[in-house]
């Protein structure tokens, strides 16, 4: 599957410029969800995760977001593509 994320949340350890997302996966939640799991639960958990519908955007998180530099770009199970 060839599919083209934009972000413009340039602090993230995955963001590249263009505003392209360069995660080979990513792993989006409810807030409520984001809030109460750790680092560690992400893309290796996202298929067999609980679903968490929301009813606007606001409510929405990306929990793939790493900020750059720090080690827990290590613990999320996703990679940067070049
Ligand atoms: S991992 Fe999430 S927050 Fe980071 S660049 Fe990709 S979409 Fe944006």
């Amino acid at each position: 599957m060839n599919q083209e994320i934009y972000c413009s949340v340039s602090s993230c350890h995955y963001w590249d410029s263009g505003n392209h997302c360069k995660a080979n996966k990513i792993f989006v939640v409810s807030d409520d969800l984001g809030v109460q799991e750790p680092d560690t639960y992400d893309v290796m958990q996202a298929s067999t995760a609980p679903q968490t519908p929301t009813n606007n955007c606001m409510e929405t998180c990306c929990k793939t977001f790493v900020l750059k530099g720090k080690p827990e770009v290590k613990v999320d199970g996703a990679y940067k593509q070049s």
